[in-house]
Formats: structure tokens, sequence, C-alpha cells
């Protein structure tokens, strides 16, 4: 079972892609995470999307649907969670042409609903409780960039709603419930 985890920045994508992985075994393929370690590995392309990542600007399509090709022709899994990607209709086509050309499918869209004022509390939390523990903070986890990274997702990544809806594959879930409520209702998804 393929699915997408949909939602913008602070949603929950992540913590819920991590219990998927515990609870049953899928493999999550984060491009965020992907950038991330790129950068820290200090290749080229780290470098390059250093800079665009910091700013909450999106990288270019062709460098994570570079990345997801990779991963989808060397791991094995049961199921694969995308989580932050794909995030512009070029990358959804994208997505749709990889798993037809390995012979897999996509069985559920995840919506992951919140609303902005929520999204904006949990995402400066999430940096202050780094803080606090002494952990990196992300650097796009601060306000200027989370409006940029807002941004983002309004103007290219929302329309994959209507774009997985009309392909009859989009399930909203509510996302502001406590992290075990918006598992059991993905879990309702998954098993229905
Ligand atoms: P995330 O960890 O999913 O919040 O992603 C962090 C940042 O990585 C985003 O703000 C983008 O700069 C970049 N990024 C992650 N996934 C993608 C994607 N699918 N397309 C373009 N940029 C991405």
């Amino acid at each position: 079972m393929n699915i997408i985890l949909l939602g913008p920045p602070g949603a929950g994508k992540g913590t819920q892609a991590r219990r998927l992985v515990e609870e049953r075994k899928m493999v999550q393929l984060s491009t965020g995470d992907m950038l991330r370690e790129a950068q820290g590995s200090g290749t080229e392309m780290g470098k390059r999307v250093a800079e665009v990542m910091a700013r909450g600007e999106l990288v270019t399509d062709e460098i994570v649907i570079g990345l997801i090709e990779e991963k989808l022709t060397t791991v094995e899994a049961a199921g694969f969670i995308f989580d932050g990607f794909p995030r512009t209709l070029g990358q959804a086509d994208a997505l749709g042409a990889l798993l037809d050309k390995h012979g897999m499918t996509l069985d559920a869209v995840i919506e992951l609903q919140v609303n902005d004022e929520v999204l904006v509390g949990r995402i400066v939390g999430r940096a202050e409780e780094a803080r606090k523990a002494g952990q990196p903070v992300r650097a796009d986890d601060n306000e200027e960039s989370l409006k940029v990274r807002l941004m983002e997702y309004y103007k290219k990544t929302s329309p994959l709603t209507g774009y997985y809806y009309a392909k009859g594959a989009l399930r909203g879930v509510d996302g502001l419930g406590q992290i075990d409520e918006v598992a059991a209702e993905i879990a309702g998804v998954l098993d229905a």
C-alpha cells in the first residue's frame, strides 16, 4: 500500500508518517529529510538547495523527483509513505508516471486538515522545544520563512487536493486532534 500525506507545514505529516512506519512497517519517503541530509553531507546539490530551503521556497521539481526515483528503484518496502512530496502538480504527474513505470499503485492520499493559526503555533512551538532541548533548530522554522512556506503551500501545493479528488484518491482527516486521535482516523482510512 502506497500513500501520500498531504497538508501544509506543521500539519503533522512527519509525526503521522513515523507512526505508520512503526505500526505498519511502511517506509517513509520525506523529501524534506532527504534534502536536509544532502545539505549535511556537503554535496553540490546540498549547497545549492540550502538557501532556497532556508527562505522557505520550494526547490525545483527536477531535484525532488530525482530523489524519489532513486528511492523507488533501490528500496524494497511493503508500502511507501510520501511525506512532503508531491508539492506541485508537476511532481504529482511525475509520481504517477514513476509508480506506473515500476508497476506500483497509489492507494490513498490523506489530507491532514488543520487551520492556519494552529500551524503557526505548532511550528513556533517546534522551534522553541528544539532550542530548550539543545537540539538544532530548523533554519526554516522562523516566522519569516514560515510565511513563505505557507504561501508556497497555498499557491503550489493546495491544488493537489483538487487533483487527487478528481482521481478519486483524496481522503480528508481532521488534523487538529491529539496525535493518537489523528493516527486512529488515518488507520480507519487505510483499513477501510
Ligand atoms: P519539509 O521538511 O517537508 O517541511 O520540507 C522542508 C523544505 O524542503 C521545504 O520548505 C522546501 O524548501 C524543501 N522541499 C521538501 N520537499 C519538497 C518538494 N517535494 N518540492 C520542493 N521542495 C521541497
